[in-house]
């Protein structure tokens, strides 16, 4: 059997019909960049996250990259993030012309470690009255918010996060593009990704849960002057055609992307719900594996399974084990951020956060797709099974 890491065939089956039909509404409006289309979903995605706004744009890293914009991050400032995300996170905040401040990871979440922002604050910052801000000691620069990763479908623990960024006067910017749909909620606190922080990222990248048939990205928040902001820097800093308020950008989405992901975005809780039940198949098949560490549901959170993700202590021969047999599996991500190369100006060493230094030495991405059948899924149990008991 032959078990794809990844096939977007399968959905585009299901729905072939819709999304022919939307292309031809789409080729028949004529408006090919934001428009109609892209209003339309931007009404319909932020309802289903819950918030007042969401801004249809280029990309997911894009997104990322308004949403700290538009609260005004720039050349003085630090952002907190995570070491242990997809490298736009970071990326994003370089292109403001602020600097990424890693901090380490909670194993078990694979999520970013409150305790660990905590830490830097508390270590090495102080506030400064003059700058009425937080600032680092060692770059002198101030330290403005925090992004955290809801990394792999799971939303990070907030509320800890909300707290330390309202004490400290930080904003909190939620990167999102891995979490459409997914649930934080404590006896304090009940919000979707994307609607807890100040503003948030979502990528729409054709692999993510919800996926454009090419780039797309939106930024959203409850903030009415944040979402006119963002809706100028998309649009070369005009809010009537030909007068420019500020330096902005073309960022705006493609209107074919805006009339599919609407399509898409009726489906999206479902598929959520398929990506969670053949998680939970996964769970049970390989429950009386020793060798491997499962992934877990924190209390707070409610899962989507953007990526279903293990871990071992010999991923390289266990990969090639899965290869040999037909199954696709991946790494997301083998080099933690604060050891990538263009972070080296940073002064980073290994060791540094060795949470996220291990699980990037352990991690293995199964096949996790909604369409991945019952047998599919019992079949890589076998497979995972025979590798561990022989
Ligand atoms: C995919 C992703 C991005 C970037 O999205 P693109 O649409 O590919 O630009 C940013 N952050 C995280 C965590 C992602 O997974």
């Amino acid at each position: 059997m032959e078990v794809p890491f990844f096939d977007l065939k399968r959905q585009y089956e299901n729905i072939k019909d819709k999304i022919g039909f939307a292309v031809s509404v789409v080729l028949e409006s004529g408006w090919f960049v934001a428009g109609p289309s892209v209003q339309k979903f931007e009404e319909a995605f932020a309802k289903f996250c819950g918030v007042k706004h969401a801004i249809g744009v280029t990309s997911g890293t894009t997104a990322v990259y308004l949403a700290l914009k538009a609260i005004g991050i720039g050349n003085e400032d630090e952002v907190i993030t995570t070491a242990y995300t997809f490298f736009a996170t970071a990326e994003a905040i370089n292109l403001t012309g602020a600097r990424p401040v890693f901090v380490d990871i909670v194993k078990r979440s694979f999520n970013i470690d409150p305790d660990k922002i905590k830490e830097f604050i508390e270590k090495k910052c102080q506030w400064d009255d003059e700058r009425h801000s937080l600032i680092d000691l060692e770059t002198k620069r101030r330290v403005r918010a925090i992004l955290p990763v809801h990394l792999y479908g799971q939303m990070a623990d907030m509320d800890p996060i909300m707290e330390i960024a309202q004490k400290y006067g930080l904003f909190v910017v939620e990167d999102a593009a891995q979490a459409h749909g997914a649930v934080y909620k404590t006896s304090t606190r009940l919000g979707k990704a994307g609607s807890i922080g100040k503003t948030a990222a979502f990528s729409f990248y054709p692999s993510k849960n919800l996926g454009a048939y090419g780039n797309a990205g939106a930024v959203v928040t409850n903030d009415d002057g944040l979402a006119e902001k963002v809706r100028m820097l998309i649009n070369h800093g005009q809010k009537e055609k030909y007068y420019h308020d500020l330096l902005g950008w073309n960022f705006k989405m493609n209107g074919f992307q805006g009339e599919i992901l609407n399509v898409k975005l009726k489906y999206l809780d479902k598929w959520n719900e398929d990506r969670r039940n053949n998680a939970m198949l996964y769970n049970k098949v390989f429950s009386d594996i020793k060798g491997i560490v499962l992934p877990e549901e924190m209390d707070c959170s409610h899962h989507v399974y953007h990526l279903y993700v293990i871990r071992t202590k010999v991923r390289e021969e266990f990969q090639r084990h899965l290869k040999s047999n037909g199954i696709g599996s991946s790494s997301h991500y083998p080099i933690p951020l604060h050891l990538q190369k263009p972070y080296q100006y940073l002064g980073y060493k290994e060791g540094d956060f060795p949470n996220a230094e291990q699980c990037a030495d352990e991690v293995v991405s199964l096949p996790m797709y909604p369409e991945l059948s019952t047998e599919e899924i019992k079949y890589v149990g076998e497979k995972v099974k025979a590798f561990f008991y022989s």
